[in-house]
């Protein structure tokens, strides 16, 4: 097991003073930087800087750091929520380390896509079969890592093949979990 112990740090970020939602952070006891690789190789939409010694990931609404002494996430409601949050995140690290020998490990950054390259392949229809009021949303969304491709079934559809094959492509360039 590659983290056994942490202690945890609830706060406000700086940037938002008297904030309703809160950050959090794991320190660590022992450093974690040679799992980097591999959370890069299986986390879709991660970015990796080897140079820095930093991954960082959305997931769900929260913004996810990884350094090798600390684990960070932003937006969680309180203690429990960060209780819960970073153990999920620390359960992931440590799995992800029992299974390196299964995973080829990815030294590259992978830039996000910009939204409005995700949003030229969408059908920009509006339907709100995704639950959004626009396809821009949805765009953003799918930028961010928040939601999945079948999200919007309208891509599904005859005649939608190849901008469904491209936003595979941009958006997930190995395969990848999370
Ligand atoms: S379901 Fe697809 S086409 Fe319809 S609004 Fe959402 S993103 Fe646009």
């Amino acid at each position: 097991m590659l983290i056994d112990s942490y202690d945890l740090e609830v706060f406000t970020p700086p940037c938002e003073p008297g904030a309703e939602r809160f950050a959090a952070r794991a320190r660590l006891k022992a450093p974690i930087d040679q799992v980097l690789p591999y959370l890069n190789a299986t986390l879709r939409g991660a970015v990796y800087n080897p140079a820095a010694g930093a991954l960082t990931w959305k997931k769900a609404g929260h913004n996810i750091a990884f350094h090798a002494y600390e684990i960070a996430t932003s937006n969680v409601e309180d203690r429990d929520a960060a209780v819960h949050e970073l153990g999920g995140l620390v359960d992931l690290v440590n799995r992800t380390w029992e299974r390196r020998d299964e995973i080829t490990p990815d030294l590259e950054t992978h830039q996000r896509p910009t939204t409005m390259a995700v949003y030229k392949l969408l059908p920009k229809t509006n339907c709100k079969a995704c639950g959004e009021a626009t396809c821009f949303t949805f765009a953003l969304k799918l930028a961010a890592s928040q939601v999945q491709v079948e999200g919007c079934p309208a891509l599904f559809e005859p005649g939608q093949a190849r901008a469904l094959d491209e936003l595979r492509l941009i958006l997930i360039d190995a395969p990848r979990i999370g």
